[in-house]
Parts: C-alpha cells; structure tokens; sequence
C-alpha cells in the first residue's frame, strides 16, 4: 500500500501565504513523495476561501487546542475575529485525510493554520510561544501525525513503517 501524506500547499512552492509567497522546501524526500504520487496538497485557508494576498492572523489567548476548545481565537492584524474560517479550513483538511486515509502530515510550522510545534502569540510582534494552528490541532486530535519542513526525515520514516 502506498501511504499518502499530506502537504501544505505553500512548501510545495505554491503562492498561497497571505504575503503572497511561498515557502518552497527542497528535499529529495519530497521529490519522492511527489514522484511516486503519496503527496496530497492543502492550504486549509486558501481552500475555504480566503484570499491571496490576505491580511497576516494569529491565535489569540491560546492556541488550535483552545480554538477547538472554544478558549482561543484566529485574529486579523486589523482585529476582525476569521476563527471561524480557520475551523472550517481546518475540517476541508480533515475530509481530505479520510478521504485518501492519511495517517501523516507534513505541515508549515509557524502558520496559525498549520504549525505543529510554535505559533505567534497573537500580539503580532513577531514573538512565538509553542503550541500549534488550528487545523494541526483537528489533525492530532483525530489521529494524524503531523510533522513541518524542519522533521520530514521523520515523517518518512513513519511512512516506511505504516507502507510495509
Ligand atoms: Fe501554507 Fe498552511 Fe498557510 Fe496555507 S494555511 S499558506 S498551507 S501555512
């Protein structure tokens, strides 16, 4: 069986970041993946339908577990309140993995969607605290490992285990 993983968007050099921009990685791993066709690709905030360029958003008060927790919320640097986006971007990215029965992710570390190790603390200073986005958050909880652009040697070692 060839497991397949899925993929933020923006490091597969996709321009979906809300700069605009991507965050192209490199990485024979990935180059495998694509060849031997296990990647499946996401942007949970493109996907519902925000716009490229949009403004920066950060978690408030918390992280993805307390967005879902209800404690915590998605912020525009202007202040509009977009947590419900996040939610729903989030629960396209977990259709997808039922979908195709992904076990592994492999997700921009950083985003208040897709990080899995650090967030920005919602003060938008540029300071980081650890926790993880929102839609990383929905993928954990429902069994996903997820992993970033810094671990995807990791990813696949898991990927060779679950394909043997
Ligand atoms: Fe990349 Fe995720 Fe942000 Fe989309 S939501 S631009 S996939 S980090």
């Amino acid at each position: 069986v060839v497991e397949k993983v899925l993929i933020s968007a923006c490091l597969l050099g996709k321009q979906v970041r809300y700069d605009g921009n991507a965050l192209s990685v490199s990485t024979n791993i990935l180059d495998q993946w694509i060849a031997s066709g296990r990647v499946i690709s996401i942007c949970p905030e493109v996907d519902v339908g925000m716009r490229i360029p949009r403004p920066p958003a950060e978690i408030s008060q918390g992280d993805g577990y307390g967005v879902w927790a209800g404690t915590a919320s998605v912020v525009e640097s202007a202040g509009l309140d977009v947590t419900a986006y996040f939610k729903n971007g989030a629960r396209m990215a977990l259709a997808l993995c039922r979908k195709y029965a992904i076990n592994v992710a492999v997700l921009t570390d950083y985003s208040p969607s897709c990080a899995s190790s650090a967030i920005y603390d919602g003060s938008f200073t540029g300071s980081k605290i650890d926790g993880v986005g929102v839609t990383a958050a929905l993928l954990k909880k429902s069994g996903v490992e997820v992993f970033n652009q810094h671990n995807i040697e990791e990813a696949n070692q898991v990927l060779q285990r679950m394909s043997r």
